[in-house]
């Protein structure tokens, strides 16, 4: 009896120990980068010493310093998969896997974003070239340029690049969308 209550309560410290290491490394993953979020849409203001901290080098070389990634190196330069594509540095949604088309231009290309919210446009003159910059609406990081050279129905290219997007298939991003419908009604 007694060696039994022992092995109980064993397991129940095992159990214990393993939630609350989960729930640490939740914690720190949170840490890493406190701004994104899929669901919240308050602008984003981080110091550029700030955002050196939160983002990955090859992140923060393209969203903050305007770098360009080499082209033909995104996973998602040809992915055909279906969902949505947020911004990797702030979550906003950017576009959709519907507006996606293969440009052959090396980076991935769509040719509409989500909302007219999701992304801002800036004029930019740098290497001799007169383009439409594009960064995210949300916190105002590099995406990439817009050209006019796209097809039907906007005639435009958004030409992205895909180390600053983050991708959830369509089915994924269903099932937690109704888990968390679930969990905002029965909670609280
Ligand atoms: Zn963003």
């Amino acid at each position: 009896m007694k060696n039994k209550l022992a092995l109980v309560s064993l397991i129940l410290l095992g159990i214990c120990f393993q939630s609350c290491y989960a729930q640490s490394e939740k914690q720190q993953s949170e840490q890493k980068n406190p701004v994104y979020s899929r669901t919240d849409t308050t602008k984003v203001n981080q110091s550029e010493k700030d955002w050196k901290k939160i983002l990955s080098p090859e992140v923060y070389d393209v969203a903050r310093l305007k770098g360009t990634e080499r082209p033909f190196t995104s996973k998602f330069e040809t992915s055909k998969e279906i969902g949505t594509y947020y911004c990797a540095v702030c979550g906003n949604p950017l576009f959709q896997s519907d507006t996606k088309f293969d440009s052959g231009c090396g980076w991935p290309s769509f040719y509409q974003p989500i909302s007219k919210t999701s992304i801002v446009y800036h004029k930019d003159k740098s290497l001799g070239m007169e383009r439409t910059e594009v960064t995210c609406g949300r916190c105002k990081s590099h995406l990439g340029h817009v050209f006019d050279d796209g097809p039907p129905p906007t005639g435009l290219r958004y030409c992205i690049n895909g180390v600053v997007l983050d991708f959830e298939k369509a089915k994924t991003a269903e099932k937690s969308y109704t888990k968390k419908q679930k969990k905002a009604t029965s909670g609280k």
